[in-house]
């Protein structure tokens, strides 16, 4: 059995630090929009700790086990691992985790399954959705890097390191993703729009505020979408 006492936060702020309110956010939006490169800046301004579920996964990738050779088979085809995988790896990795003033989910629930099961982890106050055009979209993916180290996200045009290769963060060295490619990428697009498109209006139906966030060109800062998002959390009262 897993101990979720510490992870379930139900009521701002009731039982929890005084005075400060608590958030559990979902941050959601195709490949490409943004979730993890906004993810990472939110979870200092928020001090949320942030799960990013493909980052986990690249994480057991890493590994040469059995598990991380059954990921590999799914990640390298743009498909989603299935879904008792993903809840086992999900549950194991938060239990790990010394919560800070919530969670922020980037990459989870990617299906309605999934969505039920973190319903018994975490009371979800908000919803972050990222609304992006298609072109954007596929510009950023193939020109994307992330680092090895930290998973940091980066763009070798439009989200450059100061130092080329090397990550601002922790020095680690940049690469490519093998799931980065035209054909992949392609697929990752559809999954999203068969499986995981559906949830919106499942959490619309649950009443969660959304903050939805649009972007419309290539050469937006994320700092400036992050402070867009941050006002919505204060017009809500979240912050
Ligand atoms: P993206 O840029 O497509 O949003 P992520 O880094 O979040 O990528 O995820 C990479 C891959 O990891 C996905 O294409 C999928 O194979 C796997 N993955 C990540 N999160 C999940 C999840 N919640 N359920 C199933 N598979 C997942
Ligand atoms: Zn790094």
């Amino acid at each position: 059995m897993f101990n979720y006492q510490s992870i379930t936060i139900y009521e701002n702020g009731i039982g929890c630090n005084a005075g400060i309110n608590m958030v559990n956010a979902i941050i959601f939006g195709a490949p490409g929009s943004g979730k993890g490169t906004y993810a990472s800046r939110l979870q200092d301004k928020l001090s949320v700790n942030v799960i990013a579920m493909g980052d986990i996964f690249r994480e057991i990738m890493k590994e040469n086990t059995d598990l991380g050779r059954e990921v590999k088979g799914y990640v390298e085809k743009g498909l989603l691992i299935p879904d008792s995988l993903t809840i086992r790896v999900l549950k194991q990795h938060i239990t790990k985790i010394k919560n800070k003033k919530g969670f922020l989910f980037d990459g989870y629930p990617r299906t309605i399954e999934q969505a039920k099961t973190l319903e018994e982890i975490a009371k979800i106050g908000v919803i972050i959705q990222l609304v992006v055009p298609d072109w954007i979209i596929i510009e950023r993916l193939s020109t994307r890097r992330i680092c090895k180290n930290c998973g940091e996200v980066y763009n070798i045009r439009y989200l450059k390191p100061k130092v080329e290769g090397t990550c601002d963060k922790c020095g680690g060295p940049l690469y490519q993703r093998p799931d980065d490619t035209p054909k992949v990428i392609k697929k990752r697009i559809q999954v999203y729009e068969q499986q995981t498109r559906p949830l919106l209006q499942y959490y619309k139906e649950k009443r969660i505020p959304f903050i939805e966030f649009k972007t419309e060109s290539l050469e937006m800062p994320p700092e400036s979408a992050v402070k867009g998002i941050l006002n919505e959390f204060e017009k809500l009262k979240l912050i």
